[in-house]
This record gives structure tokens, sequence and C-alpha cells, in this order.
């Protein structure tokens, strides 16, 4: 066994891994990329189908990241934040603004400051701290102590949300298997259901194919218990402080689309409800979805945008959450009032994080990659169309370009495989061995290719995962 795997099998414990199943295989030792390409240490070759668990934007080793972050080594790597300005850090929170304000037609407030965390975790951390804080002085400030501490704000998430890993994006999550262990440390959030049209429980979802169950006209019964849920907590005198989502697509309750408004109307509510908006666009932001931002789509304007994963590139571990100039006002003051917000991290604001995000951000924005994404994301949508004859693929979702290929043991009672039977570890192995890296979400197979993916790297990614499914099957 090559040393470096050794290495690995011997020290290393991998983020959410059985590490039983881990140590009885070799591991795929990565040392190189480029573009959709990845190379192990065996030489072999696999495409990156999942951008490198969603982060990866323009593909491994691009030019122009690389070169703006050589440029900033010769500068300096970090200084930190608590103190003092950097310039990577001042000119990135600008284009951010810019980038989030960019095609907001409403009224309500516009994202005006940019708060600098590590990942997506940490951006949601920040929001929800920021939400809890901003509540409990502007909503209850005339009440007394004992009043303030018996209504605390409340926040208000989707079912199967997931927000990240430590303390206050789990209680913000509703994934069952990743509470189990930690029940008492979280706090208690609440949850409301989300559109999963697939398995809609009111039979409304439109059939995909010929032969599927009746298609019945959608009530929007999903909404209305939105609707409930707010009228509900308004009713106990303490109305929800936010409500948190993500837009368009829930990537890891299973690559689940939105239908088209849902996002818009449940916005409405939130809103008429006095909640703030919390919007995670982890997975959904930079171009993932088609526009830069998610919630551009359905023109909601959130208090609250958490971005991470595709922030730099994919090239090093930043993130930010984006408030608006009412959140940020309450928490001026004079020093000894200790309104400062208490937060913060050694990395926050980290230069050669800015700079990759800089560069990626340039290249977005380019007319060469909207047209590139606007090509992948129609050719992605044209190569799927093979996977609906397999008897065991149940669903095909897709939102811009991030697919979610639903894996069950027969399509026409969508009867789903149990977790213990690996259904989706399984099918990504037979993938990985004709050379394609994905991970599944339970049962649901992701696609999520770097922009630079060419046609023909993207019918491999497909013909990989239709070959895969019938091999296993
Ligand atoms: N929010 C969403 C929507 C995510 O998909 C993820 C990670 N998959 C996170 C938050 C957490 O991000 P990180 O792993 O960078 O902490």
């Amino acid at each position: 066994m090559n040393k470096l795997a050794q290495l690995d099998l011997k020290f290393v414990w991998h983020p959410f891994t059985q590490m039983c199943d881990w140590l009885r295989r070799e591991p795929v030792v990565i040392v190189k990329g480029s573009g959709a390409e990845l190379r192990d240490v065996r030489g072999r070759k696999f495409l990156d189908a999942n951008s490198s668990i969603w982060t990866n934007l323009h593909g491994h080793q691009n030019q122009k990241i690389n070169a703006a972050i050589s440029r900033q080594l010769k500068k300096i790597s970090h200084s930190s934040a608590l103190g003092f300005a950097n310039e990577p850090a001042s000119l990135l929170a600008e284009r951010l603004v810019k980038a989030a304000n960019s095609k907001s037609k409403t009224q309500n407030p516009k994202l005006a400051k940019v708060f600098f965390s590590d990942d997506g975790s940490t951006a949601m951390e920040v929001a929800l701290k920021l939400a809890y804080e901003f509540t409990q002085r502007t909503r209850y400030k005339s009440v007394g102590r004992a009043s303030r501490r018996a209504a605390e704000p409340r926040f208000l998430s989707l079912e199967g949300a997931y927000h990240g890993d430590t303390i206050g994006a789990v209680s913000l999550g509703h994934i069952d298997l990743f509470h189990r262990a930690y029940g008492r440390m979280l706090f208690k959030t609440d949850k409301v259901m989300s559109p999963y049209c697939y398995r809609c429980p009111f039979n409304r979802a439109k059939p995909e194919r010929a032969g599927a169950r009746e298609y019945r006209k959608c009530n929007w019964e999903c909404v209305g218990l939105v609707e409930k849920k707010f009228a509900a907590q308004k009713r106990k005198g303490n109305p929800y402080a936010a409500f948190v989502f993500e837009p368009l697509m829930q990537g890891a309750a299973g690559m689940i689309p939105q239908p088209k408004s849902w996002l818009k109307q449940v916005s409405e509510i939130a809103r008429n409800h006095g909640a703030l908006l919390i919007a995670d666009e982890v997975m959904t932001g930079f171009g993932r979805t088609g526009n830069i931002f998610a919630c551009q789509h359905e023109n909601v304007q959130p208090d609250f945008l958490c971005l991470a994963k595709g922030l730099t590139g994919g090239y090093l571990p930043m993130a930010a959450t984006l408030t608006t100039q009412k959140v940020f006002d309450a928490f001026l003051g004079e020093y000894e009032e200790f309104k400062t917000f208490f937060h913060g991290h050694s990395y926050t604001g980290n230069q050669l994080g800015a700079t990759a995000s800089l560069a990626s951000l340039e290249i977005l924005q380019s007319e060469k990659s909207i047209h590139a994404r606007q090509n992948l994301e129609k050719n992605l949508r044209e190569e799927l169309k093979s996977l609906w004859r397999l008897s065991n693929v149940g669903d095909v979702r897709q939102v811009g370009l991030v697919a979610g290929i639903e894996i069950v043991k027969n399509w026409r009672t969508r009867e789903p495989f149990e977790l213990r039977e690996h259904a989706g570890i399984r099918v990504c192995e037979a993938m990985a061995k004709r050379g394609v890296l994905t991970r599944p979400v339970g049962n649901v197979i992701v696609l999520m290719p770097p922009y630079c993916t060419t046609r023909a790297q993207l019918q491999k990614m497909v013909s990989a995962l239709r070959e895969a499914i019938e091999e296993i099957f």
C-alpha cells in the first residue's frame, strides 16, 4: 500500500465517515487536480462530479485564481481582523454587498454589512447569534428581565434542514440521525413542512413519466402549513424571531427542489409575522442555481445571507454572513454599554481566502462564465434524461447546475431503500471504479459538476452513474 495511504489509515479521522468501513480498504489519495479532473497518488484520473463536496466552481488549478493567490502570497498571507483592516477583505466585502443587492426590486432592507468567518457552519452560527441578540434588543427592550427570559427569540426552520455541525447550526437542523446523540446539548427550534413534491403526502406531485401516480392539482398545502405555524406562534404571544431556509433547493435533505413561487410565498408570510429571514446559501450560492444567489430567482431579499463553500471558488475555507444596516445599528453604542457583537475567529477576513474569492467572483461574473454555466445547465438536463428508463431511478431533480437522482427499490411504488442497505454508497463506489467521484446523501446521488466541465466529461459522469445503477441493482 502507498505510504500516504498508510499514514492516513494510521492517523486521520475522516468527517461523516464510519471509520470501520474506511479502515478496510486503501483510500484514494488525491495529489493533483486540473479543471474537473482529480488525480490520485497512483496516477489514476477521476472526474470531480460533486465539485469536492459542493465547493469548487471553476475547476482545480484555475490560472486566474492561482495567479491572484501567488500575488497575495508575496504581500502577506494573514493578519488579524481583530484590530486591523486588510486590503482583500475590504474589497471583497464591497463586492459581495453589490452582488447580493444586484437584482433586488423590493422595498425590504438591503444587505449592507459583511461579517467574515470560516465555513458554512460558522456563517450560520453568526446569523443565528445576530438574529437572537437583535430580537432581544429590539423586540423585548421595554419588558423586564424576567419576562425577557420567558420570551426567548424562537426560530423556525424546515423539515430535513441541515445548516452545519456546530451546536447552533445543528439546533437549526432537523435530521434525526445527526441530532440523536446531541439532543440535550441543542436548543429548541421548531420545524415546518418543506416541499418534497416527489413524496408529497398530499399526493399532488406531477407524474414525471407515463404510468406514474395520477396528477392532482397542487393546492399549496405546504405553504398553508407555514402560515398556520406562524399564526400559532403569534397566538402564544411570542412571534418567531426568524425563519431559516435554504432557497430553491434543500441540499443535504436530498437535493429537494422547491416548486416555483414557494420561496416567495413563505418569505412573505414570515415577513408579515415580523420574522427575520435567514437564507442559507452555503450550497446554492455562487451560480449553482443559475443566478449568483438563489434568492434572486424569486426576488427575495433576506436579512441574513450566509455564504461559504463556493465563496473562494473552492480553494480555501472562508465564509461570510451578510446583513442589513438595521441589524448592524442595533449593536452600536458606547463601549461601556457592551453592545458589541462578541464573536470572531482567528482567521476572520483572511487575506488569501479573500483574494481567492475576489478572483473567483471576477470569473463568475464574466460573460464567458455565465455562458458556460447556461450551456452546462442545458447539457446536464439533456444527459439526465437517459436515467428515467432505469427502474431503480425514482426521481431525477435538477435546479440549475445541481442534480439529485433518487434511487428507489421500485419506481412504481417509490419504495425507498433502508439506509442500512447502503444503496447510495454502493452506487457511488461503482461510479468511482469508472473514474467518477461523488458522494450520496442517503439514497440520492449528487451530480454537481464544476463550471468548467466539458460535454464529454458530463457524459462520462452520467454514463458512470447509469452503469453503476445497472451493475448494483
Ligand atoms: N449549510 C448548508 C446548506 C450546507 O450544505 C452545509 C454543508 N454541506 C453547511 C451549511 C455547513 O457548511 P460547512 O460544512 O462548510 O460547515
